[in-house]
């Protein structure tokens, strides 16, 4: 109570995308307690620049330099300083003036920030799945190392995060995550496979960018959900399950060994895993919405069926066999939705790829980031290939 304290100082990456925008929001809420000390984006150098004036942000950084001029004439006279490039990005976040990187980037891009804000000590709020899928052991050990906090932003895993505080770590038994199930899964298999980008893109329950909703629409986001928590924490495969939860309100369950289950539950709304991120080990006032079960009446949890979501078995696969196989899932996985969205192969194809693609790649134990890095390329090509 009344306790004096500096405020934490917030590199928000991908700020003009979707969980970037709730985070600003979040960050202006609690101003006492954290302020925006720079804001990177992909290419959105407008809302960028609008966001720089609005936050008070000393930096931002835009990672396409194809609108540096736009960018630097935008905020002439502001004092915000402008960097540009991928280079550009992780010197804003490695910044001194920077306690935490919250990385909100989509996809495989995001690995190079993340590792080097890990590497610089940083406090790595992580929305960025696809890095830890690609590379969780060398990320973690490059923040072991630095003394650098790695902390889950995606809904399910800060769910895992807060209820595997009510126990010790060797008392989990198992931990299940929850999918929506996206808008598909009562669906008629042959039709959700020549599904439209349109139909795809109708999540029913969460409002996200569009690489995430198709990949909830094939529930390879729950696969690299799964992943993502094999090594945020040290959980073997077989005792990571997943459940349809068409309601999205229990996010994660940990049954510790005793037969308790702790399950975390809230309304689905980012805000709520983003503000216990940035404000952690603090619980902090905030605006998302109360959950109120007697409105909500039912919640539905059922077991998904792997033969109808093949991306599940794909995701266990990489947990276990970890390796190069998690580039491989996500290399592939970026390549497939991205000929989805240009039409160029219908829904159902993409996980059917991704498959393929880890049919195909050499097994390395232990990779290095090289090793790492080439195995993402060689998936993406695969897939044009393969296609
Ligand atoms: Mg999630």
């Amino acid at each position: 109570m009344g306790e004096q304290r500096t405020a934490r100082r917030v590199a928000v990456l991908g700020s003009t995308g979707s969980i970037g925008r709730s985070a600003l929001e979040v960050i202006g809420v609690q101003g006492d307690l954290l302020t925006v000390a720079g804001l990177a984006a992909h290419s959105s150098w407008r809302r960028l620049a609008d966001q720089a004036v609005a936050t008070g942000a000393r930096r931002v950084a835009l990672a396409d330099p194809e609108h540096e001029s736009d960018l630097r004439s935008a905020l002439d006279g502001s004092g915000v300083e402008v960097l540009t490039g991928p280079d550009g990005v992780t010197a804003l976040a490695t910044a001194d003036d920077v306690d935490i990187v919250l990385s909100a980037i989509v996809g495989a891009a995001g690995l190079p920030v993340a590792l080097a804000a890990a590497g610089a000590g940083k406090t790595l709020a992580i929305a960025n799945k696809e890095p830890l899928v690609m590379a969780g052991p060398i990320l973690l050990a490059r923040g072991a190392e630095a003394g650098a906090t790695i902390l889950p932003v995606d809904s399910e895993h800060s769910a895992l995060f807060q209820a595997m505080q009510a126990g010790r770590a060797e008392e989990v038994e198992r931990v299940i995550i929850t999918a929506s199930g996206g808008p598909f899964y009562d669906w008629p298999a042959e039709r959700a496979y020549h599904a439209s980008v349109d139909e795809a893109l109708a999540h029913p329950t969460w409002d996200m960018g569009t690489k995430i909703t198709i990949d909830s629409a094939t529930l390879m986001n729950k696969a690299l959900e799964i992943v993502e928590a094999r090594w945020l924490f040290g959980l073997p495969a077989d005792c990571i399950e997943v459940l349809i939860h068409p309601e999205s309100i229990v996010h994660a369950i940990v049954v510790f060994r005793d037969g308790s289950s702790v399950a975390q539950m809230s309304m689905p709304d980012m805000r709520t895993p983003i503000r216990y991120a940035l404000t952690y080990p603090d619980r902090c006032a905030g605006a998302s919405p109360r959950l109120d079960l007697g409105e909500v009446g039912r919640l539905r949890f059922i077991r998904p069926d792997v033969d109808r979501f093949p991306a599940l078995g794909l995701g266990l696969r990489v947990a276990r066999e970890a390796g190069l196989s998690g580039a491989v899932l996500n290399g592939a996985n970026e390549a497939a939705v991205s000929l989805f969205l240009e039409g160029r192969i219908p829904f159902g194809r993409i996980v059917e790829l991704v498959g393929e693609a880890l049919d195909r790649y050499s097994p390395t134990a232990d990779p290095t980031l090289d090793e790492i890095v080439a195995a993402d390329g060689w998936a993406r090509e695969e897939v044009l290939s393969l296609c």
